[in-house]
């Protein structure tokens, strides 16, 4: 047995797909946010680069509080946790964070995990599987984490066309009243940048008797007076049974957690497998996680400035004919259409321009809709949006890209049902 031979092939089929990744070698400054050191393949020296593609969405993994509750803390405490809660107990600091979390929310109780990726497998896969006969009824563009955290399960799934509540209707009064059914959903789909209609869903949920499990991993800190997402924002946290977020975005740190009633999180608690195993969060995480959602209750600085540098990025790009991909929220997609001028045109951003953008091929988005997806934060300068739309020019003209509005044919906005998106968005 060949057994090397089969990896070997596993890559060369990416390649040959134009799916095959390269990670740029990076050195983030965290003292001139977003700038940053690369490290680029033919060993020249590093260059100064400006990220424009960073889920930090609000700078906060640089904020001068959060970094100050990290350094106490691992002096505190130091390095690590110790071990699972099981085996070690719980330290402090996330005891508190928990508690922080659970007040974002307006629930009675939060849980953390390890990742934002694993809460989601862990959540949904153990509430669904503690229900009698559960059907999972899913958004058919939701992330990999929840479609793990569905498989998980066990339990039967339907999936309902992208934010149409419509077919959600139809799926859940076929079900009828009485069998146990778990809604799953995003806020705010990243690639997209759509926003779902939460208060319709949770009202079609109430009305049949559903639960609702709500995704907010791109939505927390960021909307919401307190930057508790969009269920903030619209008022309809009550409404929602589960909501999930990161830690590792808009609180640009590290971590997932849930939000619930007490008995839904002392359930998942005691009966998941992917939280009971496997080592807690480092204290030092924790401290400085609950430093950043702290600091995104009290203040509105950070949102209010990105919200503008947003704006104006997209009515810059708008203005310089770039196809920028329409939607309310702080996600600018800009429209490329084909996976290897996708990744030609990240490639001369960086080379070229000192601009670092990741393109966004297949499978994270449909094929024919690849992109570049630009992510403005409070530390984008309007002299940085004024070099980065200089630059996307440029290689607009190099590539022979069209410029003007997204070419609306090529969009596909709903998926056929009942298609199940396999790997979704990251
Ligand atoms: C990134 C992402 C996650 C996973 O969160 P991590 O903290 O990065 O593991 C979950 N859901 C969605 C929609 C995401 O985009």
């Amino acid at each position: 047995m060949e057994y090397r031979r089969y990896f070997g092939q596993a890559i060369d089929r990416l390649k040959a797909e134009r799916r095959y990744r390269v990670f740029a070698d990076l050195e983030r400054d965290a003292s001139r946010f977003p700038m940053a050191l690369w490290h680029s393949e033919n060993g020249d020296g590093p260059r100064e680069v400006v990220i424009w593609c960073s889920n930090d969405y609000l700078g906060m993994g640089r904020h001068p509080k959060v970094i100050e509750a990290m350094r106490a803390a691992a002096e505190k405490y130091g390095a690590g946790a110790g071990g699972t809660r099981n085996i070690s107990g719980t330290n402090h600091p996330l005891v508190q964070l928990e508690a922080e979390l659970a007040d974002l929310h307006g629930k009675e109780s939060a849980l953390a995990f390890t990742s934002g990726w694993v809460s989601n497998l862990a959540a949904i896969s153990t509430i669904a599987e503690l229900l009698p006969n559960c059907l999972i009824i899913s958004d058919a563009l939701n992330h990999n984490s929840m479609i793990e955290g569905v498989r998980r399960s066990g339990c039967e799934k339907t999936i309902f066309r992208h934010n149409d509540t419509a077919d959600l209707e139809e799926i859940l009064k076929s079900v009828g009243h009485d069998r146990a059914k778990l809604v799953v959903f995003e806020s705010l789909y990243s690639m997209d940048g759509d926003i779902a209609p939460i208060g319709e869903i949770a009202a079609l949920a109430k009305k049949y008797n559903a639960m609702t499990y709500v995704d907010e991993v791109h939505a927390v800190g960021l909307y919401g007076p307190r930057g508790g997402g969009i269920c903030e924002r619209d008022n309809v946290m009550s409404q929602i049974d589960v909501i999930e977020g990161t830690l590792a975005k808009g609180f640009g740190t590290l971590g997932g957690y849930i939000a619930a009633d007490n008995v839904i999180i002392d359930a998942v608690r005691s009966y998941a497998p992917s939280f009971i195993f496997t080592t807690a969060l480092p204290p030092a995480v924790a401290a400085a996680a609950a430093a950043a959602v702290h600091q995104l209750k009290i203040s509105q600085d950070e949102r209010a400035l990105q919200q503008q540098q947003v704006a104006r990025t997209k009515a810059a790009l708008a203005a310089a004919d770039i196809p920028v991909m329409a939607n309310t929220s702080h996600i600018v997609p800009v429209f490329v259409g084909d996976a290897e001028l996708c990744k030609s045109a990240s490639d001369i951003l960086l080379e070229k321009h000192g601009i670092y953008i990741q393109p966004i091929n297949y499978p994270t988005v449909a094929r024919g809709t690849e992109r570049l997806r630009i992510t403005p934060t409070p530390y984008h300068t309007d002299a940085h949006i004024a070099s980065l739309v200089e630059a996307l020019r440029d290689v607009w003209r190099r590539l022979g890209l069209p410029f003007g509005a997204v070419p609306q044919p090529t969009i596909v906005e709903q998926m056929p049902k009942p298609h199940l998106k396999i790997v979704a968005a990251e």
